[in-house]
């Protein structure tokens, strides 16, 4: 408890898995040193209040109902952000007047996802600080950046430049661009989005879900750019004092009972996070390079994550019943607990930031399968530069049986082994009271407390005669 004075702070989490996961735990982080903490979510992907007992909750009129934001659109983005503004005044009003009356706690600051764009403008009108979450890698920012300011250079491109590398990026390919395009091209509208998420508007400061000591050189490079200050605090989900359940989704727990009955080191974990979608040709080629693997594994595939389909119906006929207990079908797993477990030896991801990390901290090295946005940015550092697990090369069901039997079996598997286990050594060493993101949290937790309560009205523009 390093706080005397109490004082609070406003999250604003993004409604995705991969988003609302890191601000839940960047609250706890927060709670533990004295804070007391209000998430102000939407009303889509609600967190399970019962999970978090030491916050108060405040729900966002999103004007969304019956859309289904699983895998939102642009338009769905800003229409959230438009509809979230004047619940978010209110309700911030509301608490500064009961501050003023020496109700409540001191507001000290708001702390938001890089995708709630409008908590900047709210923010800005009310005079309150701000501080912007990033919830991902260095490396993707920076690409982003780098991308950003000169698009030109990168779009458009041919298809026969995809294995080319980009201009400045190492080890990024064309391929591995991490904002969608179309037709090889970007489209304007998504340019812009991608701007403003980059951007850090009238705030204060930077919190990332990641470690100095492992994207220090990136991080370095981005403060250049950004001249707020950055604290590094990650990996929040080993940071936080007591781990409790983000999940959206409900975990199936019966499959760490057919992990009890697996060999040690022997499972290969296969999941695609929250978002992705996949064709059936790529479930079944997936299914069958796990079945001739011959190694065991434990699959999540998500209701809905397989195009034209509710769930695994889109399997070849039998599956199930010709894998028999060697292999674990689940529509959601818990998926930490999972990682931890000793018979889990590998992971096929698609190598979203919170898997990743997962991945790394539990020492299970991976098969990377990227789709969008940061995932082929943390897919090419994980296999070219930590050298932390292999590149899916096809997805064809030999090319995936034979990268699992590399991963499960061969030397080099070993050798991506050892990486992650040094990995991970130099991430705990971050986390410890002399490491860098033990210290970046200290001085996190000064630098709000000593935050004014209102930031100066900006200074009036004078014009030149
Ligand atoms: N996750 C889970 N169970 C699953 C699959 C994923 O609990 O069956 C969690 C996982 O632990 C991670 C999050 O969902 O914290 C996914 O976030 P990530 O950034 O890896 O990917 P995204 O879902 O945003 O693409």
């Amino acid at each position: 408890m390093r706080v005397e004075r109490k004082q609070s702070v406003v999250l604003v989490p993004f409604l995705l898995q991969g988003h609302l996961t890191p601000m839940l735990q960047l609250g706890s982080i927060l709670h533990s040193q004295g804070f007391s903490v209000i998430v102000a979510h939407t009303q889509h992907n609600a967190p399970n209040y019962t999970n978090h007992p030491q916050f108060v909750f405040h729900s966002m009129d999103d004007g969304l109902q019956g859309i289904d934001m699983s895998f939102p659109s642009l338009e769905n983005i800003y229409d959230l952000n438009e509809n979230c503004k004047a619940p978010l005044r209110n309700y911030l009003v509301s608490m500064m007047e009961e501050e003023e009356e020496e109700e409540g706690d001191q507001l000290a600051c708001i702390v938001y996802d890089n995708v709630m764009l409008f908590v900047d403008d709210v923010a800005t009108q009310l005079r309150l600080p701000s501080i912007v979450l990033r919830t991902y890698s260095a490396a993707y920012l920076h690409s982003m950046l780098t991308i950003l300011q000169q698009p030109e250079k990168y779009f458009p491109f041919e298809d026969s430049q995809l294995l080319d590398p980009l201009p400045e990026l190492h080890p990024l390919r064309f391929k591995d661009i991490p904002i969608t395009t179309v037709n090889n091209t970007v489209q304007a509208p998504l340019l812009e989005f991608s701007r403003s998420m980059c951007d850090v508007g009238s705030s204060v400061a930077t919190i990332w879900n990641t470690m100095q000591d492992l994207e220090n050189s990136l991080l370095l490079r981005l403060q250049e750019h950004y001249k707020v200050p950055f604290f590094p605090i990650g990996p929040f989900h080993k940071m936080v004092p007591v781990a409790s359940s983000t999940s959206i989704l409900q975990e199936d727990n019966s499959c760490i009972d057919w992990l009890d009955r697996q060999a040690p080191d022997s499972v290969l974990y296969v999941s695609l996070g929250s978002l992705v979608r996949i064709d059936d040709k790529e479930l079944i080629e997936t299914a069958w390079g796990l079945a001739n693997s011959e190694q065991p594994f434990l699959w999540v595939i998500r209701p809905g994550s397989v195009y034209g389909f509710q769930c695994a119906e889109a399997l070849p006929d039998g599956y199930e019943e010709m894998v028999g207990e060697r292999g674990r079908i689940v529509k959601w797993a818990p998926q930490k607990q999972v990682l931890a477990h000793p018979a889990v030896a590998g992971f096929f991801t698609h190598c979203g930031w919170n898997s990743t990390l997962e991945s790394i901290l539990e020492e299970v090295p991976l098969i990377c399968r990227p789709f969008l946005a940061d995932q082929p940015v943390n897919a090419r550092y994980l296999s070219q530069i930590y050298k932390a697990g292999f590149e899916l090369e096809a997805i064809e069901r030999t090319v995936i049986d034979k990268t699992i039997r590399k991963l499960m079996l061969s030397e080099e598997g070993k050798d991506v082994k050892k990486r992650v286990v040094d990995m991970k050594q130099n991430i705990v060493a971050a986390m410890q009271i002399d490491g860098t993101s033990h210290k970046n949290l200290n001085d996190l937790v000064d630098f709000i407390s000593a935050l004014p309560s209102r930031l100066a009205p900006p200074t009036p523009v004078v014009e030149q005669s």
